[in-house]
């Protein structure tokens, strides 16, 4: 999925796109509004990050202008600390979201994903890796046509990583994504793993939930051709 991570401070800009990048996004980064707007206005993106206090053209600027525009991608916009006023206004400036600075990572890559979820523009109801579909709209899932049985909490970590695309996941990014504000304890997220590779995997006589030892979890397409 593609981001537009608008932010005038080029270290939090660079780590940002690091981090999201290792979340599987692919990130453009714009250092100020104008820039910003120009290529939100391409409309080519599924989410954008957008700082208030830019050059050029302010966040709130930026929002009012694409929603004028009739762009609709979902907007995180990021405030100041304390800034009340800036969380209203943004989201009367058209944003979906806000998040305040200083922040964890972690929860901009909880809130991001959320936003994505709810997202008109992202895929259908029905997410399919392969032959397994984890279908959002009925939290249901199947193989082969076939329905597994699977709980709530399994179902929204199966739902978290068919949305990654392949990309590896770390547990805590996980245990964040899946059971946002729920849960601090990632030994949370390798129980649940092995209980939904039971009844997706084993149950199946197949292995598209795989370990990236050392880095976390990612679902593949078993039964796709090797490069
Ligand atoms: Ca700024």
């Amino acid at each position: 999925m593609r981001i537009l991570l608008v932010e005038d401070e080029r270290r939090l800009a660079q780590v940002l796109a690091r981090g999201l990048g290792l979340d599987g996004f692919v990130v453009d980064v714009a250092n100020d509004g104008r820039a910003g707007f120009l290529l939100a206005r391409t409309g080519g993106y599924d989410a954008m990050v957008l700082d208030l206090m830019l050059p050029a053209m302010s966040g709130l600027e930026v929002c009012r202008a694409l929603r004028a525009q009739d762009v609709v991608t979902p907007i995180l916009v990021l405030t100041a600390r304390d800034a009340e006023r800036d969380e209203v206004g943004s989201l009367a400036a058209g944003a979906d979201d806000y998040l305040r600075k200083p922040f964890r990572y972690p929860v901009l890559l909880a809130r991001l994903r959320s936003l994505l979820r709810r997202s008109p523009l992202v895929g259908g109801d029905v997410l399919q890796v392969g032959d397994l579909e984890v279908d959002t709209a009925r939290r249901a899932v199947r193989r082969g046509g076939r329905d597994v049985p699977v709980t709530g909490r399994e179902f929204a970590l199966l739902e978290v990583l068919a949305r990654a695309h392949g990309a590896v996941l770390s547990k805590e990014a996980i245990l964040v994504a899946a059971w946002p504000g729920e849960a601090d304890d990632v030994n949370l997220v390798e129980a649940r793993m092995s209980g939904l590779r039971r009844k997706v995997d084993l149950a199946f006589d197949r292995r598209s939930l795989e370990t990236v030892r050392g880095a976390g979890y990612r679902l593949v397409d078993d039964q796709a051709a090797p490069l």
